[in-house]
């Protein structure tokens, strides 16, 4: 699926759109955010409409085809996805096209439930899940006026993309090379603790003397 045309243009923008049916007694996951609710969006991941616009979003910036070329809804393995990985996926495809998120703004329609008191948490989330700033995050929310579709939820999305200069590629390694030491680090501090533990357990478990004189021996 990857894109083989050199991009060369200092901005891209994209645009994504999805929706999903409400169902009853399913859970409702929006930005990847699970809401308190009845129904919830029927599909073969999670539903969470929010999050599958702005996927195709930044896959349309880099032309790198859409969600469905990349996770085909008949497949056994996304039934009932975290959708967070779609957007994962999106995002490398963005960093391979040597591309980075200048700014998100999504539009969701629906009648319920309200999105006004949880929008600060919506934007929170989805910044965290692309790794950018909140600041750099729209969220807004309209009930479907006169278009007889309450239940349904449908999501807009435009990204527009910014062209990464050396420093902030070199940024990205400097980041993934310290946070691989961290983890090393971590690593080596679990194995330390565990090898304690096992000692602790040696040492406090009586030493058994040996049942035979070993002067009788020789
Ligand atoms: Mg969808």
């Amino acid at each position: 699926n990857r894109q083989t045309h050199a991009m060369t243009n200092r901005m891209r923008i994209g645009y994504g759109w999805d929706s999903h049916a409400f169902k009853p007694g399913v859970p409702l996951k929006i930005g990847g955010i699970a809401f308190d609710h009845p129904s919830g969006l029927a599909g073969h991941s999670d539903g969470d409409v929010l999050l599958h616009a702005i996927t195709d979003a930044l896959l349309g910036a880099v032309a790198a085809g859409d969600i469905g070329s990349f996770f085909p809804p008949g497949d056994p393995r996304w039934k009932n996805a975290d959708s967070a990985v779609f957007l994962q996926t999106a995002l490398e495809e963005v960093r391979h096209a040597g591309y980075r998120i200048s700014n998100v703004d999504t539009t969701l329609v629906l009648a319920a439930p309200k999105i006004g008191p949880v929008a600060e948490k919506l934007r929170e989330r989805v910044a965290e899940l692309l790794s950018i700033d909140p600041g750099s995050i729209g969220i807004k929310a309209k009930t479907p006026e006169g278009l007889d579709q309450d239940g349904v939820a449908v999501a807009h999305a435009v990204v527009l993309l910014e062209k990464q200069d050396d420093g902030d590629l070199l940024e990205q390694i400097a980041v993934a090379t310290e946070s691989e030491a961290a983890q090393q680090e971590q690593t080596q501090t679990q194995m330390d603790d565990f090898v304690r533990k096992l000692v602790g357990r040696r040492t406090s478990t009586p030493v058994r003397k040996p049942t035979f004189n070993t002067d009788d021996i020789t």
